[in-house]
């Protein structure tokens, strides 16, 4: 399967998660052997994108037929049973979740589902501005926007196409009408790590919360740590500019630390590499055809689809169940065990 993006192991689980698998929880919340509680979803509706992100996948692609990813009730029905299981927010990604014909009517189909009380939606923006007002029409509140640099130069220089402005124009459209609106920054050394501040600039000047991202080894270009920017320059980056910043308390779930300037504003970092937040992961992702992960990084993953096609609810629900319970403890990026996963983002979605 070299040179297959998006083939990954499709295993049944190994021997070891199968003994586990004897003593699975077969009721209450859904917790792993290191008693993380899962309650946040993530759920690819495609793996298809009109950019072509650097560090997210390759220029040469080749995505999924259109009969191989999930249908809406499909993942509707899949979240219903994972909304029983104590799933609570649901994150909707990609590949680009707007270039999924009728992404607003899944957002309405998601959001009367009995327990969840949250869905969110992460995009590159470039159609945010068209599709911003069904989105909200559909009941949408919260939205991430995948904005890397305020330079159209440096732009085609990581995403491989020219969009920016469709981007800044989607940030505004979304603000405009309400939107909570989070931006994500990639910083990469050498590349857009000159963004730093103008991106904080264009965070406060719109109203937006930004995080910055470490670059962690899951995209198509060879990683190493030198070409990221970690948390701690990050940091002394921005309290440069904008003075002292605090840590704010907050969910301790959350992938983001949080830090406030003296006048209030919040900016976030998310330091996969440099402060990995395993230990209170609470995630599990669906992925466009329905393949079921433990982690960003999972090197193996369970076919969903069948069950949700020919199975029960009771069966999708032990699937649910078991793949939970099989989690490992978290990457191994700061470790010599560390194996890069056969997918890329664009075929996970972050
Ligand atoms: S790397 Fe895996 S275990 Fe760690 S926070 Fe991300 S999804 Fe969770």
């Amino acid at each position: 399967m070299p040179g297959n993006p998006v083939a990954a192991m499709t295993i049944p689980l190994p021997i070891f998660c199968r003994e586990e698998q004897q003593d699975t929880p077969a009721d209450g919340p859904l917790r792993d052997t290191f008693g993380r509680v899962h309650t946040n979803l993530r759920i690819s509706v495609t793996d298809r994108c009109n950019l072509r992100c650097r560090y997210c996948m390759p220029e040469d692609v080749t995505f999924l037929d259109r009969s191989e990813i999930l249908s809406f009730d499909e993942i509707r029905r899949f979240t219903t049973v994972a909304a029983t299981l104590g799933v609570t927010k649901v994150r909707l990604t990609g590949g680009e979740p707007l270039l999924r014909r009728g992404i607003d009517r899944l957002v309405a189909m998601l959001h009367d589902i009995p327990g969840l009380n949250e869905v969110a939606l992460t995009t590159n923006g470039t159609t945010l501005s068209g599709m911003a007002g069904a989105l909200w029409s559909a009941g949408l509140r919260r939205i991430t926007v995948s904005l890397d640099t305020l330079d159209p130069e440096t732009f085609r220089r990581v995403a491989r196409r020219d969009a920016l402005a469709d981007v800044l124009a989607g940030i505004r459209a979304a603000r405009e009408l309400g939107f909570v609106v989070k931006l994500n920054a990639v910083i990469l050394r050498g590349i857009n790590d000159a963004d730093i501040i103008p991106l904080a600039g264009f965070a406060r000047e719109t109203g937006c919360e930004l995080r910055y991202i470490e670059s962690m080894p899951i995209g198509a270009d060879s990683w190493d740590r030198k070409s990221a920017v970690l948390a701690e320059e990050l940091i002394e980056t921005v309290a440069r500019e904008f003075g002292p910043m605090d840590l704010v308390e907050g969910d301790p779930h959350a992938p983001a630390m949080t830090y406030c300037t003296n006048d209030g504003h919040r900016i976030g970092v998310i330091a996969s590499v440099s402060r990995p937040f395993c230990s209170q992961c609470n995630r599990i992702r669906l992925t466009a055809e329905g393949m079921l992960r433990h982690c960003l990084f999972a090197l193996f993953e369970s076919d969903a689809k069948s069950v949700i096609r020919f199975g029960t609810d009771r069966e999708l629900e032990r699937l649910i169940r078991r793949v939970v319970w099989s989690k490992w403890e978290g990457h191994e990026i700061n470790s010599a065990k560390f194996v890069k996963p056969t997918r890329t983002m664009h075929a996970i979605g972050g």
